[in-house]
Parts: C-alpha cells; structure tokens; sequence
C-alpha cells in the first residue's frame, strides 16, 4: 500500500462544469486559493474547452490570473485537444491533463473526435508540451463503463493507455467517469497499469456509492494519485446521470486513518467545502463536510481531561 499520494483536487473543474450556478472567474480563482489553503498540493484548476459547450468553464485564463502560485503547488488544467493545449499553455500552467475516452461514442460526444484522432492529438502535444518542460497526464476516461456502450473491455482501457504512454505520457489516471465501478476494476487497471512504467492515477465518481470502495482498491494497488472534488461537487456534462467525484474530505479522512499522509489539513478542507456550498446555493453530497473529522474530535476530548467521563455518558 501506497503511504504517501497526491490529492488532486478538481472541484474547480469536474466539480463546477455540470453544476446549475455558474460561478464567476473570480469565485472560482477563490477556491483554487483556498483549497491550496488548505493544504491540497494539487489542483485541476479550469478546463480549456469551447465556453458555448461548458459555459461553467468560461474564463478559464481569468480563474488562472487568479492564482496565487506557490511552490510545490501543481496547479493543473484539462484540455481535450491542441487547441486546449494552446490555451493552457498561454496562461503558463504547469500540467497539462488531456482525456482520451476508452469509448468512441464518448469520445465523439465529449470532444467531438475519434479515439484515434484524440490519440494523434496526445502524440503532438506531448512532443510540444515536453520541449516546453510540461509534464502531460492522460486521462483515460470511461475506464469502468460508458453511458453510451455499456460495459468497455478493460484490455481496450489499457490498449488506449498503453498508446498514450507509448506517446510519452507522463502519468495516466483511470477515470470512472459515471461512477460504474468497483473495486475489482480499479484493482486490475490500477495493477496492469502500473506495468506500463508510469505513476498511475485514478479518478473516481460516486454515482452509485462505490467511490470510497474503489479508491481503496486503488491504494491497495499501489495507486501514485487519487482525483477528489470538495464536498463532492461534480459530473460530466456530457454522460447523463453523471454525478459527483468522491469528496476531497471523504477520502481525506480515509487515508489519514490509514495512516497515509497527504498534506491536507482536513479541518481547513471542510471550511472550503462550506464556503463552496454557500457560493453554489444548494446542499452538495460530501459525508465529512457534514458530520465532521471525528479524529479533531477525540483530539479536542483527550485535550480537554475529558475523554473518559465524555465515554461514561454516551452510551
Ligand atoms: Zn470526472
């Protein structure tokens, strides 16, 4: 089991792009800002799409300007195609993370290309992102199953990684882009996929409460990052019945239980899971962020002399 990972946030991103309120540039520059606050030391900040497709993703270059950088922050940007890559590159971000569907239905509705023609696209924006000094991660979404195909093979999941990695890519990430998965999925594409020669990296959606299971199996498997949003804002406009990432807080107070550091100062992470709520107006799914870090809890307990007589009066 891993000890260490990366979070990587991508409320900012996933999080905001299926959501009814439209945040400003300005909001959401904010939330990168205090999600790096809080510890997070890497955040997908925007996606470089067509705003007349995802208008939640307008004024990617604004929320970017409204960045405060910090060292050994990675502060990332998802980009469909070189055009995105044009984007990104513009406003200096440091990673670029370009999604290949392992479906070619989702592939055709997503970015309006063949799978073969987005893998050219992987090929030559690496060559340019690498002369560049920019580190590349595909990601290969409909890992677990398509909301269009059904069931994907994962030797095509892995086909379309291995042609990525082959391309250059610096690191691949299994995204369960509908929430279909379960552990044992996550296990073999995490575990094969690590024979590619890469840090491997999943993504996860909670749509049928197998989030949490799969990001497990993940660690189990000697995971190098796990994607999350804050609070569980999410989905992909563009896969009916998407909903949202597992929460950053979820998955934060699992791996600090299992003793595996991430950075993150989880009280801090619930503040900006709240706030985010309050900007977007409405309840958003997380568990911690509503019931609270029980390990702050016992702390404060223990601090206070009062564990014990705190026992005596619960049950
Ligand atoms: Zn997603």
């Amino acid at each position: 089991m891993s000890s260490e990972l990366t979070v990587c946030d991508v409320s900012p991103r996933d999080g905001l792009q299926n959501d009814p309120t439209h945040l400003p540039p300005a909001t959401r520059a904010e939330l990168v800002n205090r999600l790096v606050g809080a510890g997070v030391s890497h955040v997908e900040v925007a996606s470089f799409v067509n705003p007349q497709r995802v208008p939640q993703m307008a004024g990617a270059e604004e929320v970017v300007q409204g960045i405060e950088r910090k060292p050994g922050v990675t502060f990332s940007g998802l980009i469909l195609n070189a055009r995105g890559y044009d984007r990104l590159a513009a406003c200096g971000l440091d990673e670029a993370h370009m999604s290949v569907a392992a479906s070619e239905t989702l592939n055709q509705r997503n970015q309006n290309a063949s799978v073969d023609e987005s893998l050219a696209d992987v090929q030559q924006i690496i060559t340019r992102a690498h002369a560049e000094h920019r580190h590349v991660t595909v990601i290969v979404a409909a890992a677990c199953g398509c909301p269009f195909e059904g069931a994907v093979d994962p030797a095509r999941v892995l086909a379309v990684a291995e042609l990525a990695v082959g391309a250059g890519a610096d690191e691949i990430v299994f995204a369960d882009t509908i929430g279909v998965g379960v552990p044992a999925q996550v296990r073999e594409l995490v575990t094969r996929g690590r024979e590619l020669g890469v840090p491997v990296g999943v993504h996860l959606h909670d749509t049928r409460g197998t989030g949490l299971a799969n990001a497990y199996a993940a660690l189990e498997s000697g995971v190098s990052a796990l994607d999350a949003s804050a609070g569980g804002v999410g989905g992909c406009p563009f896969a009916p019945g998407a909903t949202g990432n597992i929460a950053t807080e979820d998955l934060v107070y699992l791996l600090h239980g299992e003793g595996v550091s991430t950075g993150i100062d989880l009280d801090a992470l619930i503040g900006v899971s709240h706030w985010l709520a309050e900007q977007l107006g409405h309840d958003i799914p997380g568990r911690v962020q509503r019931a609270g870090d029980f390990t702050a809890v016992s702390r404060r307990t223990r601090g206070a002399g009062a564990g014990a007589g705190a026992a005596a009066n619960s049950t």
